[in-house]
């Protein structure tokens, strides 16, 4: 019987320790900055199902750059795997269908402008699946990644939880809600005006569109408390300085 007691005391520290060390290894160090999620929880292991991570915050919060930084070091170890974003977002930085960050950091990806697309299209031998800008899917996507998950197939989603409108965004918020506790990551930005922690995303130009995709042209982080809605705006404009003159792309709205 003390014996008992013993091991599980000694196996409750172990699994205490190695948690605390996986949630260490996955924090951000600042606002804005990228975060590091270790390739070794991708490696194939003895475990039947895969992980889910949703990796939400407003733009500007270092999504992308995480995922781009996640894909070369899944490249370097030679750990199979695919980058998907979603069709809307192949204009903005010309980045084509590429993976890319605001600070223009590039990686090679296939696009998909639904569910469907992803099932046909997928990489039926990839062990990691990464889907950038999954707010703009459809929510089918969320009982998709409940399926590969449960084929042993890791799942990476990033995306805005949150529209300019302070709303839920598209499927992002049950993605958030499937992903394993340990594997949920917020990020934040700063804001522009104060430089306090931003958890919004504000529209700088005049549209009420749900989706409007666009980069720094047309977006600024922003903290809860300088944070306006493109309807707030119409009625109390507020003056915004932008440095970047490319133009946004206005798409079809589904929503
Ligand atoms: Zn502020």
């Amino acid at each position: 019987m003390k014996k008992q007691v013993l091991f599980y005391a000694f196996f409750t520290f172990i699994s205490c320790t190695t948690n605390m060390f996986c949630m260490e290894q996955l924090q951000q160090s600042k606002p804005g900055a990228t975060c590091d999620i270790p390739v070794s929880l991708f490696r194939p292991t003895m475990q039947q199902s895969g992980i889910i991570f949703a990796l939400s915050g407003p733009m500007f919060a270092g999504k992308t750059g995480t995922l781009i930084a996640l894909a070369k070091k899944l490249k370097d170890a030679g750990i199979r795997f695919q980058a998907i974003k979603h069709t809307f977002d192949t204009e903005r930085y010309g980045s084509g269908s590429s993976l890319c960050s605001h600070e223009k950091d590039q990686f090679p990806a296939c696009c998909a402008l639904n569910t469907s697309d992803l099932e046909a299209y997928y990489d039926k031998t990839a062990q990691v699946i990464i889907i950038d800008e999954a707010q703009f899917f459809d929510t089918p996507i969320v009982d998709w990644c409940r399926k590969l998950r449960a084929k042993g197939i890791h799942i990476v989603t990033a995306g805005l939880d949150k529209d300019c409108f302070k709303k839920p965004f598209g499927p992002m918020p049950e993605l958030i809600a499937l992903a394993d506790p340990a594997h949920k990551i917020h990020l934040q930005s700063f804001c522009n005006i104060c430089g306090a922690p931003a958890d919004f995303t504000c529209r700088t130009i005049a549209s009420q569109k749900t989706v409007f995709v666009g980069g720094a042209e047309a977006y600024v982080p922003r903290c809860a408390q300088h944070h306006t809605t493109p309807e707030e705006k119409t009625s109390q404009p507020v003056a915004i300085t932008t440095t970047t003159t490319t133009p946004a792309t206005e798409q079809p709205v589904s929503k």
